[in-house]
């Protein structure tokens, strides 16, 4: 009795490990490190992904495997292939299925539809309405957007695997939960329920730079890098860290809030209720308080006239006006000098900036560079790369598409 009661005891214990085994390669990271690099360079050999991925042959073969019975990854032909070459190539199954990212910005939302390769197949900019806007007035509008862009894609609702909302503000990451956004005068935390009501497809909700984030890394300047920071300026200031090759939002995703670092006690008044912080003299919404004490008119009311009020003066600036173009030197230079702080600090191989305030080209750029330079610790300098990002509004929304292509690709949990 003992015997057998051994026997069986070894006999499980090894089915269990052969199992378990059998299991552990296909986990959620190694499936999004599988995707992510197939996604940033196209098809390769089995063979070239473990290379790159620093995964091992047995472990490239096993979640591939998973992934391409799930149909989210194809084998082909490889082209010119000669002896002694791999005949097969691998890569991301773009039409398993579509998704819709959605970017929420202080004037307006901009829709884009991409495949599961992250290709946009259509998108459209939907303006907010002047004043205050309410989140569920808003979701009717987005949401009718939304079912617009599908149809006009060829597509229905039940094509679509997710929407995917990038939202400046806090947002806590795990629920989806937005607990406040500069964007909504109420209702913040109901937009996606009534989204997802209107649209009948889940929405998941995510801070917006830690989506550009995500893009950059997937789509953009981040691809093979991996310790990378992201620096958003328009009407707001964000950042979005990339560290040890995975997106670090901290454990409920509020993490890099650059933007409310305060830089001056007792200084000028920020959205977040606050004084001093960096947002409040870099900004766009600040160059507009700042341009409109200038020109001698109103402080703009809203989201819609900051756009309008930094898209005159930076016209302005760039033909020639002294006192605009000091303005956005004096914001460029501060960020720089901040953003040289945090580098100081997580010494990362890449800063990207984008966002629309790159708009200013070289009277943002070359003080930022300059306040940069002058502040990073002189042993950085060779390993710490500026690069500037002049994106569309497009690829943030390829970002909030990235969101559920990202839950798709690490599996079921
Ligand atoms: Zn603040």
């Amino acid at each position: 009795m003992v015997l057998h009661h051994w026997v069986d005891f070894i006999s499980a214990s090894v089915k269990n490990a052969r199992m378990l085994n059998q299991n552990l390669p296909a986990t959620p990271a190694n499936r999004l490190k599988v995707m992510e690099c197939l996604l940033g360079h196209g098809f390769m050999a089995r063979n070239e992904l473990g290379q790159k991925t620093g995964l091992s042959a047995a472990t490239v073969s096993e979640t591939v495997s998973a992934l391409m019975s799930e149909g989210l990854v194809v084998a082909q032909k490889a082209t010119g292939s000669t002896r002694g070459r791999p005949a097969q190539v691998i890569g991301v199954n773009a039409m398993a299925g579509h998704v819709v990212g959605i970017k929420l910005s202080m004037h307006e939302a901009t829709l884009a539809i991409t495949n599961f390769a992250g290709e946009a197949l259509g998108s459209t900019k939907i303006a907010h309405p002047p004043g205050g806007l309410d989140a569920t007035q808003s979701a009717v509008r987005i949401g009718d957007g939304v079912l617009q862009l599908i149809g006009a894609a060829g597509l229905s609702a039940g094509d679509i695997a997710g929407i995917g909302v990038g939202m400046p503000g806090f947002v806590e990451s795990a629920s989806g939960r937005c607990l406040w956004s500069p964007v909504f005068a109420q209702g913040a935390e109901s937009f996606a329920t009534w989204l997802s009501h209107i649209t009948s497809i889940a929405v998941a909700v995510e801070n917006d730079v830690n989506l550009v984030t995500l893009a950059e890394r997937w789509f953009g300047e981040g691809r093979g890098v991996d310790h990378f920071m992201v620096i958003t300026l328009e009407h707001g200031l964000g950042m979005g860290l990339f560290l040890n090759g995975e997106l670090y939002a901290g454990p409920n995703g509020l993490a890099a809030e650059f933007g409310h670092v305060i830089v001056e006690r007792e200084g000028a008044l920020c959205r977040c209720g606050r004084k001093g912080c960096l947002e409040a003299y870099v900004s766009d919404g600040a160059l507009a308080r700042q341009a409109a004490q200038l020109m001698e008119r109103p402080i703009p009311a809203d989201g819609l006239e900051v756009h309008e009020l930094v898209d005159e003066m930076t016209r302005r600036a760039l033909q020639g006006e002294p006192a605009l173009r000091i303005l956005i030197a004096q914001a460029g230079l501060r960020l720089g000098r901040e953003t040289a702080n945090i580098a100081n600090i997580l010494a990362p191989q890449r800063i990207i900036v984008t966002g629309e305030a790159m708009r200013a080209e070289d009277l943002l750029m070359r003080p930022f560079t300059d306040g940069f330079h002058g502040s990073l610790l002189p042993m950085l300098r060779e390993q710490t790369q500026i690069v500037w990002h002049k994106t569309s509004d497009e690829v943030w929304a390829k970002g909030a598409a990235a969101r559920v292509l990202r839950a798709k690709f690490a599996g079921p949990r």
